[in-house]
């Protein structure tokens, strides 16, 4: 079975964002970038099933500028057998990147579409999901474990109530929570041998797909900046602080 793992270039989890001063999104240039943290998860789940036995390809894929392929060379150190970069210049959103990675699906056909929960860039949680419906396939999503049997795979996912376990038919989609393993360490050997694994390139015409813009950004604004708090010498204090401001 083969798996597609999908891999986004993000502002690393360390910087500190800044928006830019007329509003037109955050400062990217100069900033450290990195692949998405719950992306790591689904690349090292991924390589983790193919060492049990139950994947025999691993296969990394991005949407993004000719940068991006730095994460997919990233992916490729950690293990992943080959990439598919997919050009795009501008910004995507999450119904986009599903209408790639479905028909990207079409074209390799894998037995599993490995995936972040959320992208941390824009936190909109919803490629999955969106993927999901358009191959009409299966989904599970916020994985904390996956088991492989056969034809299926059992998904303990974090819900709000706790834990939910789920069957779901194979090929499926699966979304990684945090929890669900930690991704190793790329060693310099790996990245040198990285260098050699195929990537192969497509444009969105090469796939026959069309991004029309759905959503218009108007404006990015920093948060208000927070007034600074202060210590309470007791419990009393504490209880007569809260009482004051209504909070209790
Ligand atoms: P989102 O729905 O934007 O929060 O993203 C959820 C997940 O979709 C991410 O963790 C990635 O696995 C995948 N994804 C989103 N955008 C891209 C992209 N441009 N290229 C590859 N994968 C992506």
């Amino acid at each position: 079975m083969k798996v597609l793992v999908c891999v986004k270039r993000v502002v690393d989890y360390n910087v500190r964002i800044r928006v830019k001063p007329d509003g037109g999104g955050v400062v990217t240039d100069g900033v450290k970038m990195a692949m998405n943290p719950f992306d790591e998860i689904a690349v090292e789940e991924a390589l983790r099933m193919r060492e049990a036995g139950h994947v025999s390809e691993v296969v990394a894929v991005t949407i993004g500028d000719k940068k991006s392929q730095e994460q997919l060379r990233t992916a490729l150190a950690m293990g992943a057998d080959r990439a598919i970069w997919v050009e795009h210049e501008e910004a995507i959103q999450p119904l986009g990147v599903a209408r790639v990675l479905k028909a990207l699906a079409e074209r390799e056909q894998p037995g599993l579409v490995l995936l972040g929960k959320q992208a941390i860039d824009d936190d909109c949680g919803q490629t999955a999901q969106m993927l999901a419906a358009l191959w009409q396939r299966p989904q599970a999503t916020y994985a904390s474990e996956v088991v492989i049997s056969g034809e299926t795979v059992r998904v303990t996912r974090e819900v709000d109530a706790g834990l939910e376990v789920i069957d779901v038919d194979l090929p499926a989609v699966i979304s990684t929570d945090l929890r669900l393993n930690e991704p190793r360490y790329v060693k310099l050997p790996d990245i040198m041998k990285a260098k050699r694994k195929p990537m192969d390139s497509y444009t969105l015409p090469d796939l026959g797909v069309e991004l029309p813009p759905l959503v218009e950004r108007l404006e990015t604004t920093p948060p208000p900046a927070r007034t600074g708090g202060f210590k309470v010498e007791s419990v009393e204090e504490l209880v007569a602080t809260l009482k004051e401001k209504g909070l209790v």
